[in-house]
């Protein structure tokens, strides 16, 4: 088959491979100069399934409200994004009842772990290197209310194979020795030996590399403005280069799929949520943790990727905004040299680099995969803040279903039509 994909982040790029892989002939297109250059950028570099709780805690309201327009919160809701927020936040609010939450975690945690064993076994196979590390990740909690709550979500994740091991401070900081400046505040940790880290943004370099050695082809600064809709069927798309036509069409522009949806009458409940990151060099590694760290309270994330410190997290709901807030870019440092303040004076701050991008969300969690309503046309967006963990499952899967081929979760599961 003639498959055009629409977006080359992490969910373009890893459908893009595996399609080819079975024999098909793919084109991807993306507006960027160069693939993985929006959300897929500069993210946490955190491949975890042990984060697979969707945003929509019960109770999240209340948190929401409190945070209301406030720089320093975790989660800024700024009071103007409120009239485009309407339909999709009542849908996160729905969704947010403890057994929709539950199935929401469980679903992603399933997808996340069989996701990392696809994205080892392809390491292996195709020899990608992306500043990865294989040492798992740890969850470290200020105050045993957060911690409790999150040992009662890894209980549920064990449900479907997630391992776990709850450490006290003492032992969280003979694990990671880098806590001992902040071990008198912990009220203890959760490890997680499965999950990993690495780059997005090389990974996505090296792996559209194999697929252009392949025969694929990505057709790079090629904006689509609209999807060319005829009866119940997608007929082409249209570029600023013309009109573009194939047998079958991907969508996987992350939060821009649900305007390029739109176009072909088709509604996605997809919001963006923006996020900030910090890439700052440390070259002798001094003072930084060996295994990457979720602070689950603060809603921040660190890890290193090769000489450099990445920290990342903040979530905002202000539509489809990319401007750079120094708050918010300083609130992720702050909470960082929180758990690190030896870093302070070892990280190589005045050239770090800040970035924002905004995480594709649906209204329940998981990801959008699979058929549309639309003959031809198939998802693979929505994966929110687990782009990276969901990625290479979630194009196998994508993969697997346009070619016919059994596919190895239960695909029902992630379709639009669950909604
Ligand atoms: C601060 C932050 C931290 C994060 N940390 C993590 C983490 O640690 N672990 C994790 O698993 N996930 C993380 N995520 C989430 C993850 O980065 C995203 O879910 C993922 O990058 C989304 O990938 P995507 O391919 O769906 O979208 P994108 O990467 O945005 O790709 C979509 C592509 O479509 C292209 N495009 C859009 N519209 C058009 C158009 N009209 N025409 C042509 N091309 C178009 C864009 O140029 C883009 O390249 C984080 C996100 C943020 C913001």
């Amino acid at each position: 088959m003639r498959i055009l994909i629409i977006g080359a982040g992490l969910a373009g790029v890893t459908t893009a491979w595996f399609l080819q892989d079975r024999g098909h002939q793919v084109r991807l297109f993306d507006r960027q100069p160069t693939a993985a250059n929006e959300t897929s950028f500069a993210n946490g570099g955190l491949l975890h399934a042990s984060h697979a709780e969707p945003w929509n805690a019960p109770g999240v309201l209340g948190q929401l409200l409190r945070w209301i327009g406030r720089e320093d919160s975790p989660l800024l809701l700024r009071p103007r994004a409120l009239p485009g927020l309407m339909r999709w936040g009542l849908g996160f609010l729905r969704y947010s009842r403890p057994q929709h939450y539950r199935l929401g975690m469980q679903r992603n945690a399933a997808l996340a772990l069989h996701s990392i064993a696809v994205l080892r076994e392809l390491r292996r196979e195709l020899d990608l290197r992306y500043d990865d590390r294989q040492n798992g990740i740890l969850k470290i909690f200020r105050d045993q209310q957060t911690l409790d709550g999150a040992v009662d979500n890894s209980r549920t994740m064990a449900d479907v194979g997630l391992r776990h091991t709850v450490l006290d401070s003492r032992q969280a900081v003979a694990l990671e020795p880098a806590l001992a400046d902040c071990a008198h505040e912990l009220s203890g940790a959760i490890y997680f030996p499965e999950d990993e880290s690495g780059d997005a943004h090389l990974f996505c370099q090296a792996l559209i590399e194999r697929f252009r050695r392949a025969g694929g082809e990505l057709e790079l600064q090629t904006s689509v403005s609209r999807m060319l809709r005829k009866g119940d069927r997608i007929e082409g798309v249209q570029t600023d280069a013309g009109v573009q036509t194939a047998d079958c069409y991907v969508l996987a522009a992350g939060s821009f799929s649900t305007q390029l949806a739109a176009t072909a009458g088709l509604r996605l409940p997809i919001y963006p949520v923006k996020g900030y990151s910090l890439t700052a060099e440390l070259p002798d590694w001094g003072g930084a943790p060996a295994i990457p760290l979720i602070d689950d309270g603060n809603k921040v994330v660190m890890g290193m990727l090769g000489s450099r410190l990445r920290m990342a997290g903040t979530a905002e709901f202000n539509g489809f905004d990319l401007s750079l807030s120094e708050a918010r870019s300083d609130y992720v440092l702050r909470q960082c040299l929180k758990t690190f303040p030896s870093l302070a004076d070892r990280l190589e701050l005045a050239d770090a680099s800040p970035w924002c991008g905004l995480r594709p969300m649906t209204m329940d969690g998981p990801p959008i995969l699979g058929p549309s309503p639309l003959r031809g046309l198939y998802l693979n967006c929505g994966a929110g803040h687990l782009g990276w963990t969901l990625a290479c499952g979630s194009g196998q899967l994508v993969a697997d279903l346009i070619s016919g081929e059994p596919p190895a979760m239960d695909a029902e599961a992630y379709s639009l039509a669950r909604f």
